[in-house]
């Protein structure tokens, strides 16, 4: 059983998916975090603050392909499984701030 991302949790952890499968995100590896309960429940409520907290969310959300979105304000992901919208609304704001 693996065990929580956070290295100060010793918790026993539960599969968190990055991008929910309601939205579309799928089982694989680069959408999944190991988390505790308590934690779990911690990144569903901001991820971004989550990201900030803990350096070993942001290392593995990076390590899994995703980036942060200034203008989007959150995480993204730019790989092919992930809709490729997002990319283009991430970088058609970043675009239009530029002006
Ligand atoms: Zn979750
Ligand atoms: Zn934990």
């Amino acid at each position: 059983m693996a065990k929580c991302l956070i290295k100060s949790c010793k918790l026993k952890a539960e599969r968190h998916h990055i991008k929910t499968r309601k939205s579309g995100g799928s089982d694989h590896a680069k959408n999944i975090l190991n988390l505790c309960r308590k934690h779990h429940i911690e990144i569903h409520l901001s991820n971004v603050k989550m990201s900030k907290k803990y350096p070993e969310i942001k290392e593995a959300l990076i390590s899994k392909g995703w980036e942060f979105c200034d203008m989007m304000k959150s995480w993204v992901n730019y790989s092919k499984s992930i809709k490729r919208t997002i990319k283009k609304q991430c970088k058609n704001q970043a675009v239009d701030k530029s002006k």
